[in-house]
C-alpha cells in the first residue's frame, strides 16, 4: 500500500491529512503524520482554567476567508461557531499616550465614511485632508512590488501609516510595514488601486455592491447563526484540532504520532525515507512538509540544497501573548471595544491588547475581565526572551499606563511563539513562485503551511486542500 508521510501536526498538516481522507477511501493509501511536540495543533493552543478560556495563539478566523468555517462545518462543529459581541465592535489606537477610537468605516487603513473620519480625534486635520486626497492620487504605473509602508505613504499619507496601518498590521502580522510586501500581504488593496485608481473609491464601490447583494439575498432563517468578521469556536480553537485528531485517529490506515521529531528526509529510486530523531526510519511514496519553512529547509538539505537555501530566506518573527485577568470591580476602564493597537511611534513595550472577555462570550466568569496582550514581533523581538515574571510585570506596567489598571491580576498566563510568524517581505510572490516550481519538479514532495500562500488559519487550510488534491492526482497517475 502506498504511504504519505506528513511532517508537522499544526492545522496545515492535520487539514492536509483530513482532506486526503475526505477525497480518497481509507483503503487507498496509508497516512502517517509526525509531530515534533507532545501535542498537536502547532500555534493553536487553548487552555481552560478557573472558569477562563485562554487562547495561547490564534483566537479567531476571518469569516471573509471561508475555509476554516467550511472545514469546521464538515467536521460537525457548525453549532459551535461563536461570533464577536458586535455591540462593542470598536478598536482603539494609542496616540499621544491616550486611546482614540479608530474611526468607524476605516477598513484596515482605508476610510469609507466621511463623518467618522472628519470628527476623529486620532488623525490631525492635515492628516485627514491627506487621506481624502487619496481619491486624486494617480495609480502606480508599473506592477512591481513595494513595501506596505511605501504603498500607504504614497496613497494615504504618513499619518495614516503611522497611526492606522502600521499598528493594525503589527497587531495581526507582527510585521514591519517597511519590509512587508504589499502585493503578497494585501493583494486586495493593490487590486483596488489597479481597478479603481483609488482605494477609497474602490472600497466604497465594493461595499455598495456587497450591500446590494445582501439586500437581494433571501432573509436568513431565524435560527441561523450570526456571522461576524471574526469568528471562533465556543470552546476555543483547540476544538478544531481535537475534532480533527480524534476523527483521523478513528480512520483506517491513518496514524498520528506526537513526540516524533523528524531529523531528515532522503530520496532514492523514487522512494523517500523519513528519518526520525529517535533513529527510526519510515518509507514513503509522498512527503508533505507542513512544518515552518525554516524547519522544512533543515529537512530538505540532502534532497535539494538550492530549495533548502531558498526556504531559509523566508523570515520569521517571534511573539508572545500574555493573558491577564482582573476582577471586574477593579477595572475602572469602560472596556467599550475589542481592544487597542499601539503604533511604533508611541514607543511602548506591547503591540496590541484584546479585551477578550468583551470581544467573545464565554471567555471569563461574569465578575472578571480577561485581557490578552501581544509582545515582541518585528518591533520588540528581544522582549519575547523575558522570563514569565518579568513579562507579566512589564505588561502590568503597560496596562497601568495605558488603561489605568492598577489592580493585582487574579490570573496570568504567558505563551511564547518563537520563530512562529512568517513574514511576507518584498519579493515574496517571486520567491514562492520559484519554490513552487522547484517543489513541482521533485516527484512526491509537497509543502504547505502559513509561510507560502496566506498567513492565517483559513489560508493554511485552503492550501493544504490544494496539496491533498495534488497527491491524489499523483497516486491516480501511478
Ligand atoms: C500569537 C499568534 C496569534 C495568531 N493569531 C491568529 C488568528 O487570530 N487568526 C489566524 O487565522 N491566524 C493567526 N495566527 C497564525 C496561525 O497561527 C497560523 O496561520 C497557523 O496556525 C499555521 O499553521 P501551520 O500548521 O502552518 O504551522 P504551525 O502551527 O507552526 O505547525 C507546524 C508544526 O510542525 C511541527 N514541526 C516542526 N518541525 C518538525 C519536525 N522536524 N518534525 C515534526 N514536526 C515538526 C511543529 O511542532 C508544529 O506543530 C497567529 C499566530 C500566532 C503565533
Amino acid at each position: 500500500m502506498k504511504r504519505v508521510v506528513i511532517i508537522g501536526g499544526g492545522i496545515a498538516g492535520l487539514s492536509a491529512a483530513w482532506s486526503l481522507r475526505e477525497h480518497c477511501p481509507a483503503t487507498g493509501f496509508e497516512i502517517v503524520l509526525l509531530e515534533r511536540n507532545d501535542r498537536f495543533g502547532g500555534n493553536i493552543k487553548t487552555e481552560r482554567t478557573q472558569g477562563f478560556l485562554i487562547e495561547g495563539g490564534p483566537d479567531c478566523f476571518l469569516s471573509e476567508k471561508p475555509w476554516a468555517m467550511e472545514l469546521s462545518k464538515r467536521l460537525g462543529l457548525a453549532d459551535k461557531f461563536l461570533p464577536t459581541n458586535d455591540k462593542n465592535r470598536k478598536t482603539f489606537v494609542l496616540s499621544g499616550g491616550a486611546l482614540h477610537v479608530l474611526p468607524e468605516g476605516v477598513i484596515l487603513m482605508v476610510p469609507t465614511k466621511i463623518l467618522p473620519l472628519a470628527t476623529s480625534s486620532l488623525i490631525s486635520w492635515p492628516g485627514k485632508f491627506r487621506m481624502a486626497a487619496e481619491l486624486f492620487i494617480p495609480k502606480k504605473k508599473d506592477a512591481s512590488d513595494e513595501s506596505l509602508g511605501d504603498f500607504v505613504r504614497r496613497r494615504l499619507g504618513k499619518e495614516a501609516l503611522d497611526k492606522i496601518a502600521e499598528p493594525l498590521v503589527a497587531g495581526v502580522h507582527a510585521g514591519d510595514p517597511e519590509t512587508m510586501s504589499v502585493r503578497a500581504s494585501f493583494p486586495k488593496f493593490v487590486q483596488l488601486e489597479e481597478e479603481s485608481g483609488s482605494l477609497i473609491r474602490g472600497m466604497v464601490k465594493k461595499m455598495a455592491s456587497m450591500h446590494k447583494a445582501r439586500k437581494a439575498a433571501p432573509a436568513p432563517a431565524g435560527d441561523r447563526k450570526r456571522v461576524t468578521m471574526f469568528m471562533t469556536l465556543r470552546d476555543g480553537l483547540s476544538e478544531l484540532i481535537d475534532t480533527l485528531t480524534s476523527r483521523l485517529e478513528k480512520t483506517e490506515n491513518t496514524v498520528l504520532r506526537k513526540g516524533a521529531p523528524v531529523s531528515s528526509i532522503e530520496k532514492k529510486d523514487g522512494k523517500y525515507t523519513v528519518r526520525l530523531e529517535s533513529g527510526e526510519n519510515i518509507d514513503a511514496d509522498a512527503v508533505v512538509l507542513a512544518a515552518p519553512a525554516w524547519a522544512a529547509s533543515n529537512l530538505l538539505k540532502s534532497i535539494d540544497a538550492g530549495l533548502s537555501e531558498k526556504l531559509r530566506t523566508i523570515p520569521y518573527v517571534s511573539t508572545a501573548t500574555v493573558s491577564i485577568a482582573f476582577k471586574k470591580k477593579d477595572v475602572k476602564h469602560p472596556l467599550n471595544g475589542f481592544g487597542f493597537v499601539v503604533p511604533k511611534i508611541e514607543k511602548r513595550r506591547i503591540m496590541a491588547a484584546t479585551w477578550t472577555s468583551v470581544k467573545f462570550a464565554h471567555r471569563a466568569p461574569d465578575d472578571s475581565v480577561l485581557i490578552r496582550c501581544f509582545v515582541g514581533g518585528s518591533k520588540n523581538a528581544e522582549l519575547v526572551g523575558l522570563d514569565d515574571a518579568a513579562m507579566v510585570k512589564m505588561v502590568k506596567e503597560e496596562l497601568g499606563d495605558i488603561m489605568g489598571i492598577q489592580a493585582e491580576p487574579i490570573l496570568t498566563r504567558v505563551f511564547r511563539w518563537k520563530n512562529s510568524m512568517p513574514q511576507y517581505t518584498i519579493g515574496h510572490e517571486e520567491r514562492i513562485s520559484w519554490i513552487d516550481e522547484r517543489v513541482a519538479s521533485i516527484h512526491g514532495l509537497y509543502l504547505t503551511g502559513s509561510a507560502y500562500h496566506g498567513i492565517g488559519i483559513s489560508d493554511s487550510i485552503r492550501y493544504s486542500e490544494v496539496v491533498a488534491k495534488k497527491i491524489i492526482h499523483q497516486f491516480e497517475k501511478s
